[in-house]
């Protein structure tokens, strides 16, 4: 006894994250390390984990596991709201402060990952375009 956890996550993928070690107990919660795939780290309760509460790091990430539609809101209302990418798929994010490059294909949101230079994502995010639909979309004037 007093290791403070009962089940060993450690290793174990809850949505995106990953379990990394245990971090300790905080009013009584069991709480663990967890890597997102986005490379953010968060301590999240195992109880949250477990039911399915937080599957993300929550920051600025979420939208990968939403619906096609609320992606596209969250992705309009950061873009207008913060740095402008003027590029559809390359988005400013807040938590990594990097640009996260992605493409929606048959339904599927893709992660192209994240560029400190937004040349770098945009060109992540054309040369998608390229592999998945055969040619560089045309950007619609706002
Ligand atoms: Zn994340």
């Amino acid at each position: 006894m007093g290791t403070g956890y009962s089940v060993d996550l450690t290793g174990q993928k809850f949505g995106y994250l990953t379990v990394e070690s245990f971090s300790g107990r905080r009013n009584g919660h069991a709480e663990w390390n967890c890597v997102c795939d986005c490379g953010n780290r968060v301590t999240v309760r195992q109880i949250h984990l477990k039911s399915g509460h937080t599957k993300t790091c929550g920051k600025g990430h979420q939208a990968d596991l939403v619906s096609p539609n609320t992606i596209e809101k969250i992705q309009n209302r950061k873009v207008s709201k913060r740095s402008k990418s003027g590029k559809t798929g390359v988005t400013w994010n807040v938590a990594l402060e990097k640009w996260n490059a992605r493409i929606f294909v048959k339904g599927r949101n893709i992660f192209l990952g994240t560029y400190t230079d937004v040349n770098d994502a945009i060109k992540a995010r054309k040369d998608a375009e390229l592999k998945y639909f055969g040619h560089v979309e045309e950007e619609a004037t706002e």
